[in-house]
């Protein structure tokens, strides 16, 4: 097999934008291996998808030990791909992953303790074969662990040479300001927050997003197409080999639900010359707190048409009021 060499004009039409005060830019779409990419899906597509990203100037991607199916092995899918082809490129890269869910059996596999977060970290180190990421992620607030805790894990996870920085995923805006007070004091700032964000699922603008500009903290948004529902994806229905067959984390029912609403999305996003994919990425681009927009993909095909998305990123007011009739009453949804 031919040995991987980037293209060599990766850099030359994406605008990397900057992550809160740090000194860190991310590209405006970053690629998430939560699906698609672990021991049930095909090794030579994820490679496939994670080149391409990475040809198209995608420099950051987005891991946690628990993704697959099964747990852990996107990691591992992830540290072939860097042995037999990025092995060049690390330092022109941003790997992040994160520790949180259930990871293994007992007291110490879940959740926020340093036990559990250390032990996690090393393990990803290994799976994905590096000496460093470049982002550590507490998943999720444990409501059990203090704070202090799994904050201090966090920062020795960087004073140890674990990783580069420190982020934070899935906490509320009142635990987002405690948790990087405390950062902050260790002396390791809080360098990004992951929380999720789409035209269906606005609720970081209630509040989130503004603790964040006010700390200088980036946002990198999850699930901006609503894990596909804000796409042409079921525009002929629920086909298989998509996340909604799947029904797991996506449901026949999600895609029934929404399926007015997509249609008049769809119908403004023609009007401004771009896929509802395409609409969905830049409209999450818009909002000042967000850095990036980290998607997902099954297919090659999927990640350029999303990262062409950024050839507009302009709305008109009316535009953005008719995707405010739409989306506003559902602030929430599984999605
Ligand atoms: P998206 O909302 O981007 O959904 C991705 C899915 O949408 C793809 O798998 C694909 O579905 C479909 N899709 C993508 N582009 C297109 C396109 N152009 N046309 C048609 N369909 C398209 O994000 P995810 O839900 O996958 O999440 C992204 C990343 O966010 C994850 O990989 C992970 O890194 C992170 N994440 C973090 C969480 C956290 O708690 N911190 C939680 C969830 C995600 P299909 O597979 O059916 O083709």
């Amino acid at each position: 097999m031919a040995i991987y060499q980037a293209a060599s004009d990766r850099y030359e039409n994406m605008q990397y934008r900057r992550c809160g005060h740090s000194g860190v830019s991310l590209p405006p779409i970053s690629l998430g291996l939560w699906h698609n990419f672990g021991g049930e899906a095909t090794f030579e597509n994820a490679r496939d998808m994670a080149r391409r990203a990475f040809d198209l100037g995608i420099t950051h991607f987005d891991l946690a030990n628990n993704y697959g199916p099964p747990p852990g092995s996107a990691e591992e899918a992830f540290g072939r791909i860097l042995k037999s082809d990025f092995a060049p490129y690390r330092d022109e890269m941003i790997i992040s992953t994160k520790a949180g869910y259930l990871m293994w059996p007992g007291p110490y596999g879940d959740w926020g303790s340093r036990k559990y977060l250390i032990a996690s970290l090393d393990q990803s180190l290994s799976r994905l074969g590096l000496d460093y990421v470049d982002i550590f992620y507490s998943h999720r607030p444990d409501p059990k662990t203090p704070v202090e805790e799994t904050m201090m894990a966090l920062d020795f996870a960087v004073r140890s040479g674990r990783a580069l920085y420190a982020g934070i995923s899935n906490y509320n805006p009142q635990q987002t300001t405690e948790a990087m007070a405390i950062l902050r004091r260790l002396g390791t700032p809080c360098l990004i927050h992951q929380p999720k964000y789409s035209i269906f699922v606005r609720d970081p603008e209630q509040g989130l997003f503004d603790v964040l500009r006010k700390e200088g903290v980036g946002a990198i948004v999850f699930s901006p197409l609503a894990q596909g529902l804000l796409t042409d994806r079921y525009a002929a229905g629920v086909q298989s080999g998509s996340r909604a067959a799947l029904d797991v984390f996506l449901h026949p029912g999600d895609v029934k639900k929404r399926a007015e609403q997509v249609k008049v999305l769809q119908e403004i996003a023609n009007a401004r010359g771009q896929s509802l994919a395409q609409m969905a990425l830049a409209w999450v681009l818009r909002e000042e707190a967000v850095t990036s927009a980290l998607i997902g993909a099954s297919h090659v095909e999927q990640i350029e048409q999303n990262v062409a998305a950024l050839r507009n990123l302009e709305f008109s007011s009316e535009e953005l009021a008719r995707i405010d009739r739409i989306s506003v009453p559902a602030i929430s949804t599984s999605a």
